[in-house]
């Protein structure tokens, strides 16, 4: 048994580190010891449950139950009811899911989106038949426009949607503006609040001054929010919230006509483990309303000073003003972000690469945990020498030409040999091992249009997922 768990623990270390506050996407750090154990105590102790049928496991209804009505409080939802699901992709499929069922007259329905919107709503249109339609934002601001969102709503409009805020530059759009916008036209609004909804709420509680976002405004209907991010909790847990248990309803999903037990689900997945459930809980309760509190602040505060000091490095801004503890960095074009993230990497930090977009430059995500603020100074330090060390290399340059055939390629023209050799050419070889240096990579691809990007990913993931 120990020589099992001694080949898992070889086995992550390749990994990024999920602990320590030197990785700035992906895994959020607390800092603090005693909820990461308690989380790992509960997941242990539930990870044998099964969420299929709260009758029979009635804790895990005690347990959702309770974390669905903190969310409720901290987001202002007098009435509110709502689901635990397994992370916020899966709670917006789920509100997305809904909207479209709760108007069953609308043969081909749509929702309309700022660009800004995170990518799991066009996995929901891809997955439900929902057609997107895509709103640009403000270009000074990256914040949704209500004009031109009312604007894309029509007749077959079953959900507007909004961030609070958007992953890739932090900002929160004007809720109650678009909240306006869906309610004068009786159309549903979701605001994604996955990654700010657990900060906003404290951040306010602090005397931040935080635009109102959440049910206080009239015409939100629902809210999603991740508790695997800020909450701090063992992954695979997030919340969708409804307004009424009446909009909640055409989620659940029964089925009693075949020979089976009835099934009666209130998310995509049917059996599902207690422990994230379980885990989440713990760590809330643990935390709790003053944890959180000082933890968002401790956050904030960072991001804040963070911006600052990046703004005073020679060559590199912040795409927007934080709002919440989210910032995105570009570079001048005396370097490419792409260099500057390996060279973070190569110094202990991980930062993400976020390509171009819609005319925006490629930037550098960074979210940030508390437990890299008493790190600050060092993160500084090395941003600063990434950044001269990107600027001494210069930025990356692709071949013209490829740049040219990039832009012509169509993918759905592309055959198994076609791909082979353009991940060859792009540095990513036949999957098996991934270059140290991401930045020609990020460099190809981000000359390369979004279609001709996704058809390379895949069949990238593709070639990687194979039995050894
Ligand atoms: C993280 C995030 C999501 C998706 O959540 P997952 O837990 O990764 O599935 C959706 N929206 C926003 C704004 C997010 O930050």
């Amino acid at each position: 048994m120990t020589d099992v768990l001694a080949r898992l623990r070889a086995l992550q270390q390749g990994d990024l580190p999920t602990h320590g506050g030197s990785t700035l996407a992906y895994v959020y750090d607390s800092g603090l010891a005693e909820a990461d154990e308690l989380g790992r105590q509960a997941l242990a102790l539930y990870g044998a449950t099964n969420g299929l049928d709260p009758t029979v496991f009635p804790s895990l209804r005690t347990l959702e139950n309770d974390l669905v009505a903190w969310a409720a409080r901290l987001l202002q939802g007098g009435e509110a009811v709502g689901t635990v699901t397994s992370g916020g992709t899966e709670s917006i499929l789920l509100a997305v899911q809904t909207a479209r069922d709760a108007a069953p007259g609308i043969a081909q329905p749509s929702m309309v989106l700022p660009s800004t919107a995170h990518a799991a709503f066009h996995k929901a249109a891809h997955y439900f038949g929902v057609r997107a339609v895509v709103v640009e934002v403000d270009e000074a601001t990256y914040k949704a426009d209500p004009d031109a969102m009312a604007a894309a709503c029509d007749d077959t409009t079953v959900l507007v949607v909004a961030s609070a805020p958007s992953y890739a530059h932090g900002v929160v759009d004007p809720i109650p503006e678009l909240a306006a916008v869906a309610s004068a036209r009786g159309i549903r609004f979701h605001v994604d609040a996955c990654i700010g909804g657990w900060v906003l709420p404290y951040l306010r509680a602090g005397g931040v001054e935080v635009a109102p976002f959440d049910f206080v405004v009239p015409g939100v209907t629902s809210i999603s929010v991740d508790l695997h991010k800020y909450a701090y909790t063992p992954k695979g847990a997030s919340i969708l919230l409804h307004r009424t248990a009446g909009l909640r309803r055409p989620q659940y999903f029964a089925h009693a006509d075949w020979p089976g037990y009835t099934m009666l689900n209130s998310t995509m997945q049917s059996t599902k483990s207690g422990a994230p459930l379980a885990a989440a809980w713990a760590v809330v309760q643990h935390i709790g309303d003053e944890g959180y509190q000082r933890l968002a602040r401790t956050s904030y505060d960072a991001t804040l000073r963070l911006a600052d000091a990046a703004e005073a490095i020679d060559g590199l801004s912040v795409l927007a003003r934080p709002e919440t503890t989210l910032v995105a960095l570009r570079s001048d074009e005396r370097a490419d972000v792409f260099t500057i993230a390996d060279e973070m990497v190569a110094r202990g930090w991980f930062v993400q690469p976020q390509l171009s977009f819609r005319g925006q430059p490629a930037s550098l995500h960074l979210s940030m945990s508390a437990a890299t603020a008493p790190r600050l100074d060092e993160l500084i330090a090395a941003l600063q020498a990434a950044v001269a060390q990107a600027q001494a290399a210069g930025p990356v340059q692709v071949a013209p030409e490829l740049a040219e055939a990039a832009k012509a390629i169509d993918p759905a023209l592309l055959d198994d040999a076609a791909f082979d050799g353009l991940l060859e050419i792009a540095g990513l070889g036949s999957g098996e091992t991934l270059p140290d240096r991401m930045a020609p990579v990020n460099a190809l691809l981000d000359v390369a249009p979004p279609r001709l990007r996704e058809a390379l990913l895949i069949a990238f993931l593709d070639r990687l997922m194979r039995p050894s």
